[in-house]
């Protein structure tokens, strides 16, 4: 937090600063909620206490002055006492979105008081009040927007503004949030309903990577992505970015910086509208990925039939990642087992059905790949120890996506590296 109010002060240019949990506090917030669901409250009795004694101790780190402290631990003891409160009321779904919410409200409160201290002038906007997201959970950026300016125009001469990442109101107006990770969307949407000049996102690495730092010994930063290569890095796994996070800043053709908190002088990744250069940029993997294979011989030379397949999967609301068909069989992939049981019962009248669990995307990405077919020679060279269930090229210029069980996802990645970035 120190180091975040040096970064926002830096010059001054109006901001409006999207702050995410302490690291750590989701996660305590989800097991707390899952510990009341379960009925278990001494579990979660002693995970609150846990919880709470952790702001304890950061308080008196965070600010010096006594009016300062006094402040922070009147935050931190009413946020507490609300969760104590929930301790003793009957559970319930939305009550869990309350619980998971105290994270930004804690860490937005804590902050400003802060930048109180320091006396850097401020507002802080309380994001329930301009976050929102409709029937399907989706945000709408035109509400959104009319929200958020009528609030700013409230907010005088004031140029630094201080709000919640992740949470947001739904259609029945109770607090809910936008899954996790979702600060990065909230600070994309926000930037697009104020069409601002940029959108940082600060974390704790240099930007994004060419592959999986946790699973290859060597990779380099990207400088300069398009959003179509960045939304499909993130979609097919490079963590740095929440998936959805982009589309707002892409549809305002807002660029989005991918900044290093702990290394600000850093380049880090710089998206835009604009690719840079053409060829392959980087490697992805997506885990937990089952594929469904469609057999039919009604298939051949038949009409309507993805149609009805693709329906199925429409009816349960589950997203297909990868497609590939002949002329009898399609096969699919999805990342979610939710209504796999439902999906196959009504899958069953189209042909015999195959289904593979323990499956995980590679995504190779990269601006006009088709233009580059050395990348495709050296990414099938590569791939030779690889039993590849699935391939799918052509979709989109800027990606090749391939199927390999899970087991095989680390030594794919090695192999990728050394093969298309030369980086062993
Ligand atoms: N605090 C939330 C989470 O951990 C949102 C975020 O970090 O972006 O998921
Ligand atoms: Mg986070």
């Amino acid at each position: 937090m120190h180091q975040v109010a040096q970064l926002i002060t830096k010059d001054a240019e109006p901001r409006i600063v999207v702050l995410s949990a302490l690291s750590g506090t989701t996660n305590a917030l989800v097991s707390i909620g899952d510990a009341m669901a379960s009925g278990d409250r001494h579990q979660a009795k002693q995970q609150i206490d846990k919880l709470e004694a952790h702001y304890q101790s950061f308080i008196p780190e965070l600010v010096k002055t006594d009016a300062a402290r006094n402040k922070t631990k009147q935050i931190v003891g009413e946020h507490f006492e609300f969760l104590n409160i929930i301790l003793k009321i009957s559970f319930s779904e939305a009550l869990s979105k309350d619980i998971l919410a105290q994270g930004e409200l804690l860490s937005t409160k804590l902050f400003s008081v802060y930048l109180e201290e320091k006396g850097i002038d401020h507002s802080l906007l309380p994001a329930l009040e301009f976050m929102s997201i409709d029937v399907h959970d989706e945000p709408q950026l035109s509400a959104i927007r009319s929200k958020l300016q009528t609030l700013l125009k409230q907010q005088g001469d004031k140029k630094l503004f201080i709000t919640q990442g992740y949470i947001c109101r739904n259609v029945r107006g109770e607090v809910d949030n936008l899954k996790r990770g979702g600060s990065d969307y909230t600070a994309s949407l926000v930037a697009a309903a104020v069409n601002a000049s940029v959108c940082e996102i600060w974390t704790d690495i240099d930007g994004m990577h060419n592959n999986d730092p946790r699973v290859v010994k060597k990779t380099l930063a990207i400088e300069q992505l398009s959003f179509e290569e960045a939304a499909e890095l993130a979609y097919f796994g490079a963590k740095i970015l929440h998936p959805t996070c982009i589309w707002p800043a892409q549809q305002q053709k807002v660029p989005v910086k991918l900044l290093n908190t702990m290394q600000p002088e850093a380049a880090g990744t710089t998206i835009t509208q604009d690719a840079g250069s053409v060829g392959v940029k980087a490697v992805a993997a997506k885990d937990g990925i089952i594929a469904i294979n469609i057999k039919s011989s009604r298939m051949l030379l038949a009409y309507g039939f993805l149609r009805k397949i693709f329906e199925v999967f429409e009816k349960y609301r589950t997203p297909i990642d990868m497609i590939t068909t002949s002329e009898v069989a399609v096969s699919v992939t999805i990342d979610s087992g939710t209504h796999l049981k439902a999906i196959l019962k009504e899958l069953e009248p189209f042909g015999s059905i195959e289904v593979e669990d323990d499956h995980t995307i590679i995504s190779v990405v990269g601006n006009e790949i088709a233009k580059t077919p050395d990348v495709l020679r050296r990414l099938f060279e590569a791939l030779t120890p690889v039993p590849v269930r699935m391939v799918s090229y052509g979709g989109s210029k800027h990606n090749v996506s391939i199927l390999v069980p899970s087991s095989f996802k680390t030594q794919t990645l090695q192999l990728l590296n050394k093969g298309l970035f030369g980086l062993e």
